[in-house]
């Protein structure tokens, strides 16, 4: 097994200026024998000084970060900065053609398939090209997600609690600096098949977050994605004029995982509160109805624990197991 990535670029991140190309994954199909899947790739680079990585599209029915990523390409220009900033803006770029959660290719998800593998699939390949080669480069890792199609959220930017007290610490300071209308601690550590996690247990500070959902571009998490990565930036030194000016965060947090609430059988979900809702610890989450039966009454499911309706289940039919609703806590 080699270790190096077989993922190759015309991109040079030590040359100064803008280079927008591609990441080239060798992929040999029937209909290109030597073919490559080319993902693309922007390097803004002027001087010495800190890296920003910024990437979307890990899941591809997941668009306000893809959206916000494209933009800053266009409009960063390197003679106004000092470090770089390396942007993918469709990471898995086959989900993201497609519009999916997972690749069409191999059915993977990538934010499951960290660190992944060089001579795994593609998805696998992908995972280990930003784990060994992007992540050693970068001082400030956010990964932007949302809902997509099976989740609807209250937006919000996030960070992990890792094993790390210092990476947790400055995840934390660049959370709160971003101050999106909500910022979210996942308090349940931070797994490292996740992007965030992956790069967290390599000493970089790592954010996410879920901007929108239920497959469509919510405009106000659009709105905030572009302020914060112009905030990230001036908040490194990237962009000149000091930190970005303080600004309020409702802080929230997941601390476990009784704040998730799933279905207890296959049928039509309805939801019983809205999102952004508080509840109680026993209050009705939702019931779920049997359309095929309907002398049969609907299973009702509750919520395990108080705190505030983050998420719900985006597409009413369900499937027994399937994540309905989560909780966050208010922290301060
Ligand atoms: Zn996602």
């Amino acid at each position: 097994m080699q270790s190096r990535t077989r993922i190759w670029t015309e991109v040079d991140y030590e040359r100064d200026g803008k280079q927008v190309d591609w990441l080239h994954l060798p992929h040999s199909v029937t209909r290109s024998a030597y073919g490559t899947i080319a993902i693309p790739v922007a390097v803004v680079k002027n001087g010495e000084g800190p890296t920003a990585l910024f990437t979307a599209g890990n899941h591809g029915d997941e668009y306000e970060g893809q959206v916000a990523i494209c933009n800053l390409i266009r409009e960063l220009r390197a003679e106004t900065i000092r470090g770089r900033v390396i942007m993918i803006p469709a990471l898995n770029l086959p989900a993201a053609l497609a519009g999916t959660r997972v690749s069409p290719i191999d059915g993977g998800n990538l934010n499951r398939s960290f660190p992944g593998s060089p001579d795994g699939t593609v998805t696998q390949q992908i995972a280990h090209y930003v784990d060994s080669v992007l992540f050693p480069m970068a001082d400030l890792f956010h990964d932007f997600h949302s809902g997509g199609g099976s989740l609807a959220y209250l937006p919000f930017a996030s960070t992990h609690e890792g094993p790390d007290k210092e990476v947790n610490a400055r995840g934390m300071a660049a959370l709160r600096n971003f101050a999106a209308p909500v910022s979210l601690h996942w308090r349940q550590g931070a797994d490292p098949r996740y992007s965030p996690g992956a790069a967290m247990k390599r000493g970089v500070a790592a954010l996410g977050g879920e901007f929108g959902g239920g497959g469509s571009l919510n405009r106000a998490g659009l709105a905030f994605a572009e302020e914060g990565l112009i905030r990230h930036l001036r908040f490194l030194g990237i962009l000149p004029g000091g930190a970005p000016e303080p600004r309020p965060t409702r802080m929230m947090e997941v601390p476990d995982q009784a704040c998730f609430v799933y279905a207890p059988d296959a049928g039509v979900f309805e939801p019983a509160t809205e999102i952004g809702d508080g509840v109680r610890k026993g209050d009705l989450c939702g019931r779920v109805h049997f359309v095929d039966d309907p002398a049969r009454p609907p299973v009702s499911v509750f919520f395990k624990r108080d705190g505030i309706v983050v998420c719900q289940r985006h597409p009413a039919r369900c499937e027994r197991g399937d994540c309905v609703a989560h909780l966050a806590l208010d922290v301060d």
